[in-house]
């Protein structure tokens, strides 16, 4: 691949996977590359990629990487959050389909029942995962407009589930990608949604109607509760994040996502984002969640955790014989440390800032076109 079609690639994985923001949408070049193989999310460029990064950004890094260590999920995650690049000059691009001159479309990932009572019927870019709490569905996130029609609501009814029943959604932000299909189940089934404030004006949720719940709330259906943080990334902006009990082959476990997983210059809404995660933290250490997953699948292997849930399914024929361990299973040390990474990688991209460096270490920052 020319260092061209990969730097390409690498700007449409900062306009897709970060920074949800229309003017962020509206500055992403149309991108020339060929249509991806959704399965394969990490591309090697054929000529080196060189950071830019000042020696404070390079110490900063180091400890992001040590704190990934060899896990393949925490290195994906360190890789994307850090925009690092490493010798191999691989990088992980959001799967999806590029359709040329007329932009990027999502794909679906393959429906998986991934916790006694957890399903995901999400697509590959953004996440899509349904609660079943024994008195309706909660969904966290849904994905955008067209998926709705196109694999949310077939996702739903090939695991035998009934998506009238999806009560609740659960923002995480509220770009394209996780509130259009919140609005067509408001509009077919009355789904409530949930968010930290009124959501108005919003392109591709005309007329959403949000039930607006504060800091620290919690929203009980049927057996499940669920804690939410307010945790926004940029100055004045918002999102929240979720802790949500899962049972695993009947043991209660703790399941934390995330809310704005993307980060954001310039250098005064990178210390929101701190100023949240720390936040966040806070709640991790009261709580202890044992499962960390991110709002976007392919920013911690979890359509990888989700194949390997499935293999042992087709083997078993019974999920409650899969393997020892749930993939996602991770515990309460390792699911600190997830959060850990973030952090680090926004005191990362906050020392690049402070640098003057661009968002992926490249090259020097400049400021995007008028
Ligand atoms: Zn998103």
């Amino acid at each position: 691949m020319e260092r061209k079609t990969f730097i390409s690639l690498l700007v449409m994985l900062l306009c897709l996977g970060w920074g949800f923001s229309m003017t962020a949408m509206a500055q992403c070049p149309q991108d020339p590359a060929p249509v991806q193989n959704p399965a394969k999310m990490w591309t090697r460029s054929s000529s080196a990629l060189q950071l830019k990064d000042t020696a404070a950004v390079k110490a900063e890094m180091e400890k992001a990487r040590e704190l990934a260590g060899n896990d393949w999920y925490f290195l994906q995650l360190q890789r994307l959050q850090c925009n690092d690049v490493d010798e191999s000059n691989t990088v992980v691009q959001p799967p999806g389909v590029n359709l040329g001159g007329t932009g990027w479309h999502e794909v679906s990932a393959v429906p998986t029942k991934v916790f006694d009572n957890v399903y995901y019927v999400g697509g590959m870019e953004v996440g899509g995962w349904l609660i079943d709490t024994g008195a309706g569905y909660i969904m966290l996130d849904a994905g955008y407009d067209y998926s709705y029609e196109e694999f949310l609501k077939p996702n739903i009814r090939a695991l035998g589930l009934d998506p009238a029943k999806v009560k609740y959604i659960l923002l995480t932000h509220t770009g394209p990608d996780h509130i259009g299909a919140a609005n067509k189940f408001q509009a077919e089934f009355g789904t409530k949604i949930v968010f930290n404030n009124t959501i108005v004006n919003n392109p591709w949720a005309p007329g959403v109607v949000t039930t607006v719940m504060p800091d620290g709330a919690t929203l009980t259906l049927g057996d499940t509760t669920i804690t939410m943080v307010l945790t926004p990334r940029t100055v004045g902006g918002d999102g929240f994040s979720y802790f949500i009990p899962v049972k695993i082959k009947g043991k209660r476990h703790l399941w934390a996502t995330y809310g704005n997983t993307g980060i954001n210059g310039p250098l005064a809404n990178i210390s929101v984002y701190l100023q949240s995660m720390a936040k966040f933290l806070t709640y991790v250490d009261n709580l202890r969640p044992d499962i960390a997953i991110s709002s976007h699948p392919f920013v911690d292997g979890s359509i990888r955790r989700m194949e390997l849930i499935r293999e042992c399914d087709d083997r078993h024929s019974r999920h409650d014989l899969c393997g020892p361990h749930n993939p996602f299973l991770i515990g309460e040390r390792a699911a600190r440390r997830y959060f850990e990474i973030m952090d680090q990688c926004a005191v990362v991209r906050y020392e690049r800032a402070a640098a003057g460096l661009a968002d992926n270490g490249l090259g020097p920052y400049s400021p995007p076109a008028p």
